[in-house]
């Protein structure tokens, strides 16, 4: 069976090299008429990625990238570590205009397993990561966001690449 882990460096690399090829696909990606159709590929190759690729050999989404804290996060997760709103957001929060987020990178609560240490009560935000099974917006609405995401994410490179490979090589 094939492995599921992660090497991050030999990822990185691979998405390099086709960085320039999909941020051209999605940024055109509105522009074509099978987008139902595309939207729905990327529902069943997200389904597809999580069955190929085990995120603990990877958390590159909490290693470089920070969540939205909504304000029933923020709630939630001071209660669970037993510090006011005020005391919470101090610690680990900043503004980014009108949404909270990470102060740093990796996230506060990566352990060096990869595992998130309030995964149960984890922002809604992360929970929903990378958001390539959603209906709304879908696939297509959310391409500025994919762009941002499928060279850091295998999840989210194995459904550009995956949905390239159907829409442009026709395979
Ligand atoms: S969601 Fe993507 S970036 Fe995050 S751990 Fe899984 S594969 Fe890695
Ligand atoms: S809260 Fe947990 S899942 Fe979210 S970024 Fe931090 S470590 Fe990752």
């Amino acid at each position: 069976m094939e492995s599921r882990n992660i090497n991050l460096k030999h990822f990185k690399a691979k998405a390099a090299k086709k960085k320039k090829k999909y941020n051209t696909f999605l940024k055109g990606i509105h522009s074509r008429n099978n987008g139902k159709e595309i939207n729905k590929m990327a529902v069943a190759f997200d389904k597809e990625a999580f069955q190929k690729i085990d995120c603990l050999s990877c958390g590159n989404c909490c290693k470089t990238m920070t969540p939205t804290f909504t304000t029933a996060d923020i709630k939630r997760i001071s209660k669970h570590l037993n510090l006011t709103v005020a005391a919470f957001t101090d610690k680990y929060l900043e503004r980014d205009k009108k949404d909270w987020v990470n102060k740093q990178q990796p996230c506060q609560f990566l352990g060096s397993d990869n595992k998130c240490s309030i995964y149960e009560i984890r922002p809604v935000d992360c929970a929903g990561f990378p958001h390539t099974h959603k209906n709304n917006p879908g696939f297509v609405g959310a391409s500025s966001v994919n762009r941002d995401f499928f060279w850091r994410c295998p999840i989210v490179y194995h459904v550009v690449d995956s949905i390239f490979d159907k829409v442009v090589n026709q395979k």
